[in-house]
């Protein structure tokens, strides 16, 4: 017997049929004895709909009203899925993130959980019952419901499977894995078995949609054993077949893993740079250009600063396409004249694409594969940053498909 907690994506809970299926397959695994406990998502499209209605009445909606309208989704996916449970002859009971309780801080519309109560939940499995939670959400310390940002029911999950100390946490979605890169941009895209954690922290803040980031770093500090799964296979399977699905996210690298020196190619299309030129170079102006960026709230990836020549420096860096304009006005506004830059310019039409894998800390000579195969390519490089598993480079976003896969082939990715 072990704890076991099952996530659902929004498309798996995508109409009453669905939910059923769900609900025939967590009766499959409690069948063995198994305590249940299952996270779901909105219905798909729902969080969509619901903040769409938000954003009909005003551009900038208050992110607390926000949560109470979204956090709704999740409350109809959890009694519906108590219901279809309750219907295949099990013991359910559904719980709002406030009532486990799941308590997060007041950043409403990307609240980040504090602590998890696991009592009542663990009373319920005791006695025998399913426990359906939502995702996506918790309760502030002033008692307001708060949401964990978009895709946050994978760090619902996992967080509840690391403070309940699960025995594993599925997390079942409409693709049967993690892929070597997107499988559609590169056809031959391969699932991975296995993935070190580490390389799926990269995988994910690089622009792998496959988990919400803010789950990887869950599972790897409180070392949840993570799987994530198909839940489009008929949920009557065996047992046995689906428990070694899918691809698992594990913690320390085996024998097989070393072989592959890359794991797989991230990127991310929706990026935008900005430059500050002419900037004198002295003590000081890094955080005088970016402070204020940051102070908006703004996220700030890669950064670049020039040795100075005649004692002036470009200055340049990323950030989210969504927030470039806001960035833009930020520097033009207030930064410019303050810094003393001749110039500010900006692109919002860059992608950052990514080669990941563990291999590189005892492999030489994947960067310069890297920049030969681009080269060949004829695609510009325009930043480029690294860490001890990752080379990542900026590139202009209508080469992303092409660079994409002649990095998935040289790098071998093709084929196992
Ligand atoms: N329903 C939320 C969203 O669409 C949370 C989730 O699905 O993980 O972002
Ligand atoms: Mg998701």
């Amino acid at each position: 017997m072990a704890l076991i907690v099952h996530k659902y994506g929004g498309t798996s809970m995508g109409s009453v049929e669905r939910i059923k299926n769900v609900a025939r397959r967590v009766a499959k695994w409690h069948k063995v004895d198994h305590k249940m406990v299952v996270v779901p998502s909105a219905m798909s499209g729902e969080t969509n709909r619901l903040l769409g209605l938000a954003r009909e009445i005003t551009a900038h909606p208050d992110p607390r009203e926000l949560d109470m309208i979204a956090s709704t989704g999740e409350q109809v996916s959890v009694g519906l899925l108590a219901i279809a449970l309750q219907a295949e002859g099990l013991e359910a009971v559904s719980y709002a993130g406030w009532q486990v309780p799941i308590k997060t801080d007041s950043a409403f519309t990307k609240a980040r959980i504090n602590d998890i109560g696991g009592t009542r939940v663990l009373a319920d499995l005791d006695a025998g019952k399913v426990v359906v939670v939502t995702g996506f959400q918790g309760v502030d310390p002033d008692g307001h419901i708060a949401t964990l940002g978009r895709g946050g029911s994978d760090t619902s999950a996992v967080a509840i499977a690391a403070a309940l100390k699960a025995d594993e946490c599925l997390i079942y979605t409409d693709v049967d894995g993690v892929y070597t890169t997107d499988p559609r941009v590169v056809e031959e895209a391969r699932r991975l078995d296995r993935v070190t954690f580490e390389e799926m922290l990269e995988m994910a803040s690089l622009g792998s949609k496959v988990l919400q980031i803010r789950s990887v770093e869950f599972a790897g500090k409180y070392q949840v054993k993570t799987r994530v799964l198909s839940s489009l296979t008929d949920p009557l399977i065996p047992l046995e077949t689906e428990m070694h699905s899918g691809t698992l996210i594990t913690f320390e690298e085996d024998e097989t893993m070393e072989k592959a020196v890359i794991s797989g190619i991230a990127f991310q299309r929706d990026e935008a740079r900005i430059a500050l030129m002419g900037v004198p170079d002295k003590p000081g102006i890094a955080y005088q250009i970016l402070w204020p960026v940051a102070d908006a709230n703004i996220h700030i990836d890669m950064i670049i600063q020039n040795t100075s020549v005649d004692g002036k420096t470009d200055f340049t860096f990323t950030v989210g396409r969504g927030d470039y304009a806001h960035a833009m006005e930020i520097l033009t506004n207030k930064v410019q004249a303050h810094v003393k830059a001749e110039q500010v310019r900006g692109d919002p039409k860059v992608s950052k694409v990514s080669v990941v894998g563990v291999g590189m800390r005892s492999h030489v000579g994947i960067a310069s594969t890297m920049f030969r195969t681009l080269a060949e390519e004829g695609i510009n490089i325009q930043m480029i940053s690294t860490s001890e598993i990752k080379i990542s480079v900026l590139i202009d976003e209508k080469y992303t498909e092409l660079a994409v896969r002649a990095l998935h082939k040289v790098f071998e990715l093709d084929h196992g």
